[in-house]
């Protein structure tokens, strides 16, 4: 953090972006069109607490760094964090609390580096780089493990005061009632709609089944059944599967027409694992959204990443670029 916004980026200067997730580091090298130079992902390995992830973190950067060096580095990772002093004050999936990460880069590299809630990341990546480039604004919505979002409002990241805005996944969707949140909140879209969520209520589902306690499902055939095996069983027809996936997905669709609600985005991004297991999840959003004539009145695009796996870590060297560069990205005149 030492270079001052403004200051201009060759244009040959290249940048390393990692999105740092609970199960992988994802790591590229690009340049400041977003061409990727360089791949390359690495599992987290969290169990092995914070200084052997950061460890792995700075083995990542080097084994991104091409020989002469780069201009900035960005990180991704879920919130809270603090994105001034580049700490992340806590993570579920992560072993880090209070962990002053981008310094530590910063001065290990000597690189200016920037910390950036993964959500914010992945939507500025999108806004950047991906099909809906230059969109205003432009909504990201993500589910996966877990449930998260960012805004970018012309050209500009929306951060809120202290970097946690658009913490979609707790948004409590039942008034403060409903299943525990990691957060400690109750009811949160995270504790209903995500992949954990599904999980937790599969394992329930079967767990019940196999003691004779609720109704036959298939899953009980799982010893630690899963969001996919959920999908994968309600696609076939199994009743308690089929209830547990159609659920999820309401709150999800609740989660998603409250946030088009709120910010009258021209396209919502719907990014995220659990899209992967089908357009089903899209089509749930879809039909919220349509459902709800506030969210509709907007009539806003609803499409699906076109970066992939990479949009956070392009996003957050996106960042890293603006914010110590002043390089600008997609904006429209
Ligand atoms: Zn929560």
């Amino acid at each position: 953090m030492t270079a001052g916004a403004g200051q201009r980026a060759e244009p040959n200067r290249t940048f390393v972006g990692i999105d740092i997730g609970g199960t992988k580091l994802h790591g590229l090298l690009v340049d400041s069109s977003g061409s990727v130079l360089r791949r390359v992902t690495v599992p987290t390995l969290a169990a092995e607490g914070s200084d052997a992830v950061a460890a792995r973190i700075y083995a990542l950067v080097e084994c991104l760094l091409p020989e002469g060096g780069v201009a900035a580095i960005g990180l991704g990772a879920p919130g809270p964090l603090d994105s001034k002093t580049g700490t992340i004050i806590r993570t579920e999936n992560l072993p880090f609390k209070d962990f002053p990460l981008a310094g530590l880069v910063e001065r290990r590299f000597k690189v200016p580096t920037l910390l950036e809630n993964d959500g914010s990341a992945a939507a500025f990546g999108e806004y950047a780089f991906g099909p809906a480039r230059g969109s205003d604004p432009l909504l990201y919505l993500t589910a996966s493990t877990g449930i998260g979002a960012g805004l970018v409002i012309g050209g500009t990241l929306y951060r809120g005061k202290s970097g946690n805005a658009l913490e979609a996944g707790h948004i409590s969707l039942m008034a403060g009632e409903g299943p525990a949140c990691a957060c400690g909140g109750r009811g949160c879209a995270e504790a209903l709609a995500s992949g954990s969520a599904i999980a937790a209520r599969a394992r329930e589902a079967a767990e019940a089944a196999r003691t004779g306690k609720g109704k036959a499902t298939r899953l009980a055939a799982f010893s630690d059944p899963g969001s996919k095996e959920a999908f994968a069983l309600a696609a076939e027809g199994d009743a308690v599967a089929e209830d547990i996936v159609a659920r999820a997905l309401h709150y999800l669709g609740c989660c998603a027409a409250t946030l088009v609600t709120l910010f009258d985005p021209e396209v919502l991004v719907i990014g995220g694992g659990l899209v992967k297991a089908g357009d089903r999840v899209r089509a749930a959003v879809e039909a919220a959204i349509a459902a709800s004539p506030a969210a509709s009145a907007g009539s806003c695009g609803i499409i699906a990443p076109g970066l992939g796996e990479d949009s956070g870590a392009l996003g957050a060297a996106a960042l890293a670029a603006k914010s110590f560069f002043g390089l600008d990205f997609a904006r429209r005149s």
